[in-house]
């Protein structure tokens, strides 16, 4: 048995409150502590992960090391805390489900009835302690995703009441994460939805140890002392969280509401030291005080819901901090990009980042984008299906085989540079099929990559089914874009770049999954260098 602590986080009254960062901001402070922290997201939906869900639906998919298709939020916990996530991090119902069944069918349950309790609640907690049972981890924080009284919730919040019984008060706790709106027609701040919200939860039998209630106007002590006295807390487990400028400043502002002391207070941890945020907050001061601003257009198909990138957005604030420059986002579908109006369209930007995607929608406005930026010498970032993009562009524009495709929009083009994996021929499921994960590339000295990495062996997560078709390699150099990144086992194209222009990188990998605060891209800070070089010229 390990002497790991757990640390649930629930949610009320209303989704997006970001339970998310509150847990990676209370895991940070723990974690510059001292403790060794992780933290998890149960996600209550059927699907098995989001791998298979459209970006609109709960934005980017998040890929792991391991190669799990995950929700965003572990991305938030990568950032935060600079230490990998798994698999076991994030766990949905329909993951649950599986497994049972699939124990019923080996007939593991020797007979019984299998039942939502305690079948599904025993395979949850499972769950919850795989991380604990590491023995890794001082402190597991999982995130319970949904609202409170979602019929969907409940075997989780029956799993979560059931371990704080067995575990015991001093070794796990609930945090409450809460909204106390302003109703500005009475220009009052009000507490009667989180009390709703914990008398639901009470109804099924967890009284939560903590409230962190969010916020637009500071919460006087006179509504701390209400809502801890109908919430059945103490006055100083009220936690304010304030609306903040960035998500990056909510470890700050939990530091001063005191929200790590409270938790280590619960759980009889005692730690001499004080965070620690040195690197953190100059982070935070160099992106809060840029010395220039460079605009760079990403083209993408999902734009209406700038979550779908949320990995390339916070890669371009970490960049941009370390290059203490302000990246203003020119969001650009890329439906929108004509023959006609690509040029206009992209006027003034610094740079041009075609972003990853699936399907034949936008695609033509995708390789307008490439070859504006190519003619341009605009510096170039292509990621995924941008990296796909860029060699079609090249392909066609350069090479001049004006039927260049990928079979992934084309089945029968005549010049497929971009075509099915020979691993993927006979694959035909959708879920958790694509090649996913870490995998290594060598990088050729004296390219880009490599002046950006400063390394010869790297290795990045990616997600895809398609690839560089190699048999156009020799083609394709000879006319000046170079494969600069190969896997070292397969041989397959990983980099494309053009030499004799001044910043052009495609990447078939997914770089923004590994940029951290403490670790911004290599890749991002040297594509938002060039961009500021090409703003300044
Ligand atoms: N649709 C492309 C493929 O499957 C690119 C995927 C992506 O951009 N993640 O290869």
């Amino acid at each position: 048995m390990s002497n790991t602590k757990y640390v649930f986080v629930t949610g009320g009254v209303t989704s997006s409150l970001g339970k998310g960062i509150i847990a990676a901001s209370l895991a940070k402070l723990l974690q510059q502590r001292g403790f060794s922290v992780t933290i998890q997201k149960l996600d209550p939906y059927i699907n098995i992960d989001p791998g298979t869900l459209n970006p609109y639906e709960h934005g980017e998919c998040y890929v792991t090391d391991d190669g799990a298709e995950t929700d965003l939020d572990l991305g938030h916990y990568e950032r935060y805390l600079n230490i990998p996530t798994s698999q076991a991090n994030n766990v949905t119902t329909g993951r649950i489900y599986q497994s049972v069944i699939d124990k019923e069918r080996r007939g593991d349950f020797l007979g019984k009835t299998v039942q939502v309790i305690p079948h599904i609640t025993d395979e949850i907690k499972h769950r919850i302690q795989l991380l604990g049972d590491t023995g890794e981890y001082d402190i597991v924080i999982t995130e319970i995703g949904g609202t409170v009284g979602d019929i969907e919730s409940l075997p989780y919040v029956e799993s979560v009441r059931q371990m704080l019984w067995e575990k015991g008060e001093d070794n796990a706790i609930v945090i409450h994460l809460t909204l106390i709106p302003f109703l500005a027609a009475a220009g009052e701040l009000k507490t009667k939805p989180t009390q709703h919200s914990v008398k639901s939860l009470m109804q099924s039998g967890v009284s939560p140890d903590i409230l962190v209630c969010r916020t637009e106007h500071q919460i006087s002590d006179d509504i701390k002392r209400k809502l801890a006295l109908f919430c059945n807390v103490k006055k100083e487990d009220v936690i304010q969280s304030i609306d903040a400028e960035t998500i990056y400043d909510v470890p700050n502002l939990m530091l001063e509401e005191g929200l790590d002391e409270v938790v280590l207070k619960k759980l009889k941890l005692t730690s001499e030291k004080k965070p620690e945020l040195k690197v953190w907050n100059e982070f935070l001061r160099k992106h809060k005080n840029p010395t220039s601003e460079v605009e760079i257009a990403l083209i993408g198909k999902y734009i209406e819901l700038q979550d779908s990138y949320k990995s390339i957005t916070e890669a371009f604030i970490h960049a941009g901090s370390s290059n203490e420059t302000k990246v203003k986002v020119r969001w650009v579908h890329s439906e929108s990009l004509t023959p006609k109006n690509y040029e206009n369209k992209l006027k003034g930007v610094d740079g041009i980042l075609v972003a990853p995607g699936f399907g034949d929608r936008g695609i033509d406005g995708k390789i307008k984008a490439v070859q504006y930026a190519r003619e341009n010498k605009i510096p170039f970032f292509g990621i995924c299906l941008g990296m796909q993009m860029a060699v079609i562009e090249f392909s066609k524009n350069v090479l001049g085989l004006v039927d260049a495709f990928s079979t992934e929009m084309k089945k029968d083009c005549k010049n497929p540079v971009i075509n099915l994996m020979e691993s993927q021929e006979d694959v035909t499921d959708k879920g958790g099929t694509m090649r996913l994960g870490a995998w290594d590339c060598k990088l050729e000295k004296d390219s880009k990559i490599h002046g950006a990495y400063q390394k010869e062996l790297i290795s990045e997560r990616h997600r895809h089914r398609y690839e560089f078709n190699s048999d156009y390699k020799d083609q394709i150099e000879l006319k000046g874009m170079k494969a600069t990144g190969i896997n070292p086992r397969t041989g397959l194209v990983e980099v494309v770049e053009i030499p004799s222009h001044p910043w052009f990188v495609g990447v078939q990998y997914h770089p923004e999954y590994k940029s951290t605060v403490l670790n911004p891209h290599p890749l991002f800070v040297d594509f938002i260098k060039a961009a500021l070089k090409y703003s300044k010229k």
